[in-house]
């Protein structure tokens, strides 16, 4: 597989009991894009997120972080990836630095670079000005925002966030896809959602996932020239 490649998974497969959540799915992420991963409920997104960051044994297939086979080494492919989960444990009675703090404990950030990686990350989440807060305190947006921030804590090639929009006011969606967009620049990104405007506002490539199969896979500019072309041909119809 070629190594400028950030992800890429052949045959990925997941059973639980003897329902095929996820089915045989191939696709990679390049440097650059924000790829988004559509589908309804049910139909094996986070079940497809959780194996790529290595918390799920995959039934089948392969998955390589950067050229790093994540079954044969499971502790560096995962150090290239980082991660906001659907439902983030939330530790209402730290501080943003204190948590912070912990998750570059945990991330094995080593102890001369934490505090510039943890400014870093609260500098590009829009978090300096409530870092003494108690994350409890904070609204749903900026609870996001430090999830966010603890994914991007150790610099990693890829970072996935599955459903991170969900139950925020219009207002706090707005700025964390203005965040999306923003991280894209420099880090491979995953958005796993079901919700169309999203991927049409933050990514430039969207794949569809329906009853665990890949059904579609296209960027963003092509889906707009398709569109373009056809607007065309209806003006010229008319
Ligand atoms: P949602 O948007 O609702 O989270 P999803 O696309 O993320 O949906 P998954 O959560 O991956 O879908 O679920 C895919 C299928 O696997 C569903 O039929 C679900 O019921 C099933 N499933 C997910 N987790 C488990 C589990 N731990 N045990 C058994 N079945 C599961």
């Amino acid at each position: 597989m070629d190594s400028k490649i950030l992800i890429s998974v052949e045959q990925l497969s997941r059973y639980y009991g003897h329902q095929l959540a996820v089915d045989h799915i191939d696709f990679t992420l390049s440097p650059g894009e924000v790829l988004g991963f559509l589908g309804p409920n049910g139909a094996g997104k986070s079940t497809t997120m959780q194996m790529i960051t290595g918390n799920l044994a995959p039934s089948e297939g392969r998955i390589e972080i950067n050229g790093i086979d994540m079954l044969d080494r499971p502790r560096q492919a995962k150090s290239d990836i980082g991660y906001l989960p659907e439902q983030p444990p939330v530790y209402r009675d730290l501080t943003v630095d204190e948590y912070l703090d912990y998750c570059a404990r945990l991330h094995r950030v080593s102890t001369g670079k934490r505090g510039q990686a943890i400014n870093h990350a609260k500098r590009r989440c829009g978090l300096l000005a409530v870092n003494r807060r108690l994350i409890g305190n904070l609204s749903k947006g900026y609870q996001q925002r430090v999830g966010i921030a603890q994914a991007i804590l150790h610099n990693p090639a890829v970072v996935i966030l599955d459903e991170p929009t969900v139950g925020l006011d219009p207002n706090q969606i707005r700025e964390i896809r203005n965040l999306i967009r923003e991280l894209g620049e420099t880090h491979g990104i995953i958005l796993s959602t079901h919700i169309l405007p999203e991927v049409q506002a933050t990514c430039t490539r969207v794949q569809i996932i329906n009853e665990g199969r890949l059904v579609f896979s296209q960027s963003m500019q092509e889906i707009e020239k398709q569109l373009v072309s056809h607007v065309l041909v209806l003006e010229t119809r008319e």
